[in-house]
């Protein structure tokens, strides 16, 4: 059996691997990459949010991905059943940051990822599939991997960085997993090639179509001339459809009467696909020789399009802190990475969770805008939730109920005047 020897093993080579990738073998450690498919593969996650191009641009992957003309998304629109809209700019929020970011097919885009770190001699392994990892006492590990002929070899690393997103192949053979708190959630999605996309803003603009409190449809355009249009819903509310998947959704678009027309009739480019019970946890996001990173640790809903940003801050972040331990350096992985981590999924959770009490929606539809709270809430929205200078990070968890009771109010005092 061939047997091979790294400094890091990274599992996965989605934006979260490509990322940690980049920043270990600019460190001049030796990386391997593990990746399942073949690339270019599918993977949902197309909406991006501005923080994720800081990550991008700190291990040096941000031009590959310029050069690839993606959609830009300088902002995204939220639009409920009463036709009253509610329109984000990137632009307009507190606080420092990027102010756009993209709309991306994620085969084309992880694909630009792992051809540029080809091209600096990063070793990824295609179609290779991680089966088994034993630890030892000291955190070195030995990986069993398959290839698409059933032949296994070894890579014995002195760190493992699982970027294995819903593959979560660590949680799965450590134990690791853990129900999440985010309400049970539901999706399904797929491509169309949009013929009748309409000229100008409104042909290219992100929308979250808002079809009740638990029920919405994203609206994706992408520079090549296809959208993506998914649904999330609760779960039991998407199995209530019938028949095939192109079934279900072509009943579900009937629900948009802003979309219906533009999709009507429109084939789909791939038969739409269902993901059951979105979101995912884990006990830990670290141990002795590994980091859960991405996906693979923790994903709450894409109601707010955090997952490729949260996968490339992880990435990023356990990427420094392996480097500063295989240099010798202490690294306190409870706080430095742990405690980092969970503050901002900490956030994120607050605006998923008060999305779906219908709080959040009271806030966005309110009919009298507060620009200043307007512009806080923006800077949440474009993923910079570390920043304590924010009140809504800061006071994540009272603030947006609190904004909500009074507008909840002020709605009251206007019916009864
Ligand atoms: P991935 O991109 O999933 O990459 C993981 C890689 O690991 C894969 O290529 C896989 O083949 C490989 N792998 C798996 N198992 C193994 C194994 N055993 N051995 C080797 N390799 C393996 N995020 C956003 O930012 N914006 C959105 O709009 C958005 N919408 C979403 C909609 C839905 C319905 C869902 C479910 C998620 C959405 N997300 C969104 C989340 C997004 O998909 C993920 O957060 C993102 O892809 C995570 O990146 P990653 O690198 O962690 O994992």
């Amino acid at each position: 059996m061939q047997q091979e020897k790294v400094d890091v093993l990274v599992i996965g080579a989605g934006p979260s691997g490509s990322v940690a990738s980049a920043y270990l073998h600019k460190q001049g450690l030796k990386v391997k990459v593990v990746e399942k498919s073949k690339f270019p593969r599918f993977v949902i996650g197309e909406s991006l949010i501005p923080r994720c191009m800081d990550n991008f641009e700190a291990v040096g992957l941000l031009d590959c991905l310029k050069a690839m003309n993606f959609e830009v998304k300088g902002g995204a629109r939220f639009m409920n059943n009463k036709g009253v809209v509610c329109n984000f700019d990137f632009s307009k929020k507190h606080g420092n940051g990027w102010d756009w970011t993209w709309q991306v097919p994620r085969a084309d885009f992880d694909k630009a990822l792992t051809d540029e770190l080809q091209s600096w001699g990063v070793d990824i392994a295609f179609q290779q599939e991680v089966t088994a990892v034993d630890f030892s006492e000291d955190g070195t590990s030995v990986t069993t991997i398959k290839d698409i002929d059933g032949n296994e070899s070894t890579v014995q690393a002195k760190f493992i960085v699982d970027s294995s997103g819903f593959g979560r192949v660590l949680p799965r053979l450590l134990d690791l997993e853990k129900p999440s708190e985010i309400p049970k959630h539901s999706s399904i999605f797929t491509h169309v090639e949009d013929v009748k996309r309409p000229e100008g803003e409104e042909g290219t603009i992100i929308t979250f179509d808002v079809i009740d409190t638990d029920t919405w449809l994203w609206v994706i355009p992408f520079s090549n001339g296809s959208t993506s249009i998914g649904y999330v819903g609760k779960t039991e509310y998407l199995e209530s459809f019938e028949g095939t998947n192109t079934e279900k959704l072509q009943q579900m678009m009937k629900l948009s009467s802003y979309y219906f027309d533009r999709f009507d009739g429109v084939d789909y480019t791939f038969e739409p696909r269902m993901i059951k019970n979105i979101a995912k946890s884990v006990k830990q996001l670290c141990g002795k020789g590994y980091v859960l990173t991405g996906n693979s640790a923790e994903f709450l809903d894409p109601v707010f399009s955090s997952g490729v940003t949260f996968a490339v801050e992880s990435a990023h972040l356990a990427s420094q802190l392996i480097t500063k331990e295989l240099k010798g350096e202490k690294v306190d992985w409870q706080t430095e990475y742990n405690d980092y981590m969970i503050e901002g999924v900490n956030v994120f959770s607050t605006y998923v969770k008060e999305w779906y009490t219908g709080n959040l929606q009271t806030i966005f539809f309110h009919s009298t805008e507060n620009p200043v709270i307007k512009e806080q809430i923006c800077a949440v929205l474009a993923g910079y939730v570390w920043d304590k200078t924010n009140p809504f990070v800061k006071k994540h968890n009272r603030l947006v109920k609190t904004v909500a009771h009074i507008a909840d109010m002020e709605m009251e005092a206007k019916k009864d005047s």
